[in-house]
């Protein structure tokens, strides 16, 4: 709900788009300083979401590179803001977000076997660059080789996958919402860069009750799984998919990798 182009809210007794609106009222609705900061627009969305099936993995660029993206490809990155995320979770909400500390994604490459074939030459540490290569190695690989990962973490016994075992939980649900063959099944269950610190790190897994919240800043890896949120969001549509979505809308890959 907002004045954005791009899906409008439109009033229900006229029909008349919130934007006609809100330009012929400035004053009365948004009111001098909200005019002043934000250029006469409503400045945020407001996002009620029920969700069913995992949400596209993706990130939202920051205002640099959203500004960037929009002249480059305006057709695809419609606006030239930053699109930072407040959730309010409505009852039990499970979400990836952002990057877990580098101690603890080593301890799970090094105690899962089938992970070290997305590490450059075998390192054992890594810097940004290696750890770039590898989240881009795991969104890129062959079907194959992306079926062959998941068939090989589900022999692992359990007491391996040490306080993860929501991983061996959860891929089932993943596999049957998209496919096995989706890359996100990878990268949000055992994920990996960030700038300094943590150099190696994977993606958060939280479960929210109820009345809590989640920020997701701008650049912040993050997939929804389940739950009704409330969602408040800045004025922007600009989003980087590249898992849990069809093939064809993971076009954003090396962007995906490089933003943060
Ligand atoms: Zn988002």
């Amino acid at each position: 709900m907002g004045d954005y182009p791009v899906l409008p809210a439109k009033s229900l007794k006229s029909g008349v788009e919130l934007h006609k609106i809100v330009d012929e009222n400035k004053e009365q609705l948004l009111g001098q300083k909200c005019i002043e900061k934000f250029g006469g627009v409503i400045p945020f969305l407001l996002k009620i979401l029920s969700i069913a099936k995992a949400l596209p993995l993706q990130l939202h660029p920051n205002k640099d590179l959203a500004s960037k993206l929009h002249k480059e490809n305006p057709k695809q990155f419609t606006y030239d803001n930053h699109k930072p995320e407040i959730a309010i979770a409505w009852g039990h909400f499970e979400v990836f977000a952002g990057w877990m500390p580098t101690s603890e994604i080593q301890a799970l490459f090094d105690s899962l076997p089938p992970l070290q074939k997305f590490l450059p030459n075998k390192q054992a540490k890594c810097d940004n660059e290696t750890l770039r290569s590898v989240v881009e190695t795991k969104l890129k690989p062959s079907d194959e080789s992306i079926k062959e990962c998941q068939r090989e973490l589900r022999e692992i016994p359990r007491e391996n996958y040490g306080k993860h075992t929501y991983v061996l939980d959860i891929l089932p649900r993943l596999q049957d919402q998209y496919s096995i063959e989706d890359p996100a099944n990878l990268v949000v269950l055992l994920y990996v860069p960030g700038t300094p610190p943590p150099l190696f790190s994977t993606m958060n897994f939280l479960t929210l009750p109820a009345s809590s919240a989640i920020h997701v800043p701008a650049d912040c890896p993050h997939a929804y799984l389940s739950g009704t949120i409330a969602e408040r969001i800045a004025r922007s549509n600009n989003v980087l998919n590249t898992g849990f979505c069809p093939r064809a809308s993971r076009t954003n890959i090396s962007l995906f990798t490089s933003a943060h």
